[in-house]
């Protein structure tokens, strides 16, 4: 359902105070960015931006910075972001192979990765956003005792996971293929937009919790 091609959204993004156009500008620095010392997390891959906004609406004492690659589903989180009146939320337009470049050591609170793309061809694995490549980028800007949270309805990807975070170094700290009947889990739960859908659907939901 990605709309690939929305005119005016790549220049509507980059005009938009919500969004940061030089993320690299600011490493070490995005504490000045929201002008307070308050814990900063993030969501790789934040489609149009449900849950990264419930969570800013429902803490405002956590920053809040969504990422995402593709300009015509990130204006849809723009678009919602404007009629709120909150300070703790804001966009990078970026592919996150770069984030380390973005953020300093320790500078995030927390990672989240919510139904990732699969990317199912083997010589693709490198993009998936679970890959040990891609966790060696998180443990540049994760703090210490951070954790990446990471829910998907796929197995495949799911089981690729498991299997990457310990090469990397990583420890799963929690684990459940079934979400929303995981009553420890599952409290607190904000739904994506992809989760919706597809427990709608039937499919059972996965999710880890990993740490250093
Ligand atoms: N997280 C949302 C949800 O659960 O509803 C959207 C899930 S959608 C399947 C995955 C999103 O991740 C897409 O919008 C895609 O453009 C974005 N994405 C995938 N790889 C990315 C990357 N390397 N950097 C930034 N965004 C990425």
């Amino acid at each position: 359902m990605r709309l690939r091609n929305v005119p005016g959204s790549r220049e509507a993004i980059a005009e938009s105070k919500y969004t940061i156009n030089e993320p690299q500008e600011y490493k070490g620095k995005w504490n000045e960015v929201f002008g307070n010392d308050k814990p900063i997390r993030i969501e790789i891959g934040m489609g149009k931006g449900k849950f990264i906004t419930q969570l800013a609406l429902d803490n405002p004492d956590v920053n809040y910075i969504g990422i995402e690659k593709f300009s015509s589903v990130l204006i849809r989180a723009i678009e919602k972001r404007r009629e709120l009146e909150i300070d703790n939320l804001l966009f990078i337009r970026m592919d996150a192979e770069i984030i380390a470049d973005c953020f300093a050591e320790g500078e995030i609170d927390k990672i989240y990765l919510n139904f990732s793309d699969p990317w199912p061809k083997d010589r693709h694995a490198k993009r998936r956003l679970t890959s040990k490549e891609f966790f060696a980028r998180y443990d540049k800007i994760l703090k210490k005792d951070g954790v990446v949270e990471f829910k998907t309805d796929n197995n495949l990807l799911f089981d690729f996971s498991l299997e990457q975070i310990p090469m990397a170094g990583w420890e799963i700290v929690e684990c459940t293929r079934d979400l929303h009947n995981d009553e420890k889990m599952n409290e607190g739960n904000v739904m994506t937009e992809y989760e919706e859908r597809f427990s709608a659907k039937g499919n059972p939901i996965n999710k880890l919790i990993a740490k250093r």
